[in-house]
């Protein structure tokens, strides 16, 4: 299975004509594959475990979408589900059914007593900050390094030249004013928390964190670090914004919450909750939540806020997501992670690999020689970063299609079976050996 040729000559046109129309031919910038060369690869279709190129190469898909496709591809009863909601008409710009029941659905699977729905992440926290600030009267915000909320301007910020500094812009068109309020730490690290509070305590409006941080590659809370920050936040009159967009519905059934059970004032969610359709939500306690619009003064709206679509694809996909599919990603993650060390043992590669739950990603590290498990930001940063391209172009090459950065969570779907896995399986051995050809 997904024998795959070298042969990328319509993704390569394609892409062509999308760079004359597009900025960097692509609609979102790690798709391009600036990180690790190479033409990157336009998809035409996807079936269970698998996506397949417009040049017909196959290969087994270890990014589902950057996490929304948990059942894998073209799941039969998602797609009947979908279909019989698009030929119901596709948008009303009024309040449907299916959106009731996917709000019900993640209050079930959640701590939160109210969510609203949105269409992507981004609006997701862009919401929630803004909420945070109405609740509070504060204006604030701590976030950490190397944890991503989707392109929110106030939270495109990189820590200053001090230890505890106001942010500065991390892209040019944010402005310092966007990012003044904004403190910006390095991730597992509590004495810097405390020191942001113990100077700026009574201004913090919110602490926002990745529940368990994916887009650094996987970095999970150590030392009970959550549980120190609610606690800090609640000592402090400000809020825990807890961001499940990534693990929210895929490492459990509600999230990296179902692993250390600390609960926050709000959080947000996307992704698997799209079922590959644009939706996301924020949520969390009825009284702060009361604060929105219409029951409140704080603005929030969206034109296609829970649409039909979005949220019967999202609904149907968690309606499936069982405790069993929650066990087999788990069996399937454990697996993977077992068939990458051995490849890379046999070939003296070195490398750490981290996981929360079914996410797991693997560093390139330069030496396993006193390393320690990654923490941070500027640990993660610390890569042989050629060798993980290497390693890259050798699993596309054999079929395997691993996200195009080493910053990046690995993704399984529920869809993966025994064939995919003797597949990866084969690919390791030649990508491993790409990989230690490459010299520190
Ligand atoms: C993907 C992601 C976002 C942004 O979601 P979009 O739908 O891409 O806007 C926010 N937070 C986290 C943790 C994410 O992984």
């Amino acid at each position: 299975m997904a024998a795959v040729s070298d042969n990328t000559e319509l993704s390569a046109t394609l892409f062509d004509r999308a760079s004359a129309v597009t900025p960097g031919g692509v609609n979102s910038p790690v798709r391009a594959f600036r990180a690790v060369g190479g033409v990157p690869r336009f998809m035409a279709s996807g079936d269970g475990c698998h996506i397949t190129d417009v040049d017909g190469n196959t290969y087994v898909d270890l990014v589902c979408s950057w996490g929304p496709m948990l059942l894998g591809h073209a799941h039969p009863e998602v797609t009947a589900a979908v279909q019989a909601a698009v030929s119901r008409g596709t948008s009303y710009g009024t309040p449907t059914r299916a959106e009731v029941e996917l709000g019900e659905e993640i209050v079930a699977r959640t701590p939160v007593e109210k969510v609203r729905l949105v269409s992507s992440g981004t609006e997701a926290t862009m919401s929630a900050l803004r909420l945070a600030r109405g609740a509070t009267g504060r204006a604030k915000i701590v976030k950490f390094a190397g944890c991503y909320h989707g392109h929110v301007d106030a939270l495109l910020a990189q820590a200053g030249s001090g230890v505890i500094t106001l942010g500065i812009p991390g892209t040019p068109g944010v402005t310092e004013a966007t990012t003044a309020d904004t403190i910006v730490l390095p991730y597992n690290d509590k004495a810097a928390v405390t020191e942001a509070f113990a100077q700026y305590g009574d201004q913090i409006a919110a602490v926002i964190t990745e529940a368990s941080p994916g887009n650094m590659g996987v970095v999970p809370p150590v030392d009970n670090f959550n549980a120190f920050l609610a606690r800090t936040c609640k000592d402090n009159g400000a809020l825990f914004i807890s961001d499940e967009v990534m693990t929210g519905f895929r490492i459990t059934k509600s999230g990296w919450y179902g692993v250390d059970g600390v609960e926050p004032d709000l959080m947000t969610f996307g992704k698997v909750m799209g079922g590959g359709f644009p939706a996301a939500a924020f949520g969390g306690r009825a009284d702060l939540m009361a604060h929105l619009a219409p029951e409140g003064s704080v603005y929030q709206a969206g034109t296609l806020s829970g649409n039909p679509i979005a949220t019967t694809a999202g609904l149907t996909t968690l309606r499936l997501a069982t405790d069993e599919v929650y066990a087999r990603l788990d069996e399937t993650s454990a697996t993977l992670q077992r068939l990458v060390a051995t490849a890379l043992d046999k070939e003296g590669v070195p490398y750490v690999i981290q996981n929360a739950g079914n996410l797991f990603s693997v560093f390139f590290v330069e030496s396993t020689e006193g390393q320690q498990q990654i923490r941070d930001f500027a640990g993660a940063g610390a890569q042989v970063l050629p060798r993980f391209a290497a390693f890259f172009h050798a699993m596309l090459d054999a079929g395997v299609y691993l996200p195009p950065s080493a910053f990046e969570a690995w993704f399984v779907s529920a869809a993966i079976d025994d064939d995919a896995l003797a597949t990866v399986e084969t690919a390791l051995a030649m990508a491993a050996r790409a990989a230690a050809a490459v010299k520190n």
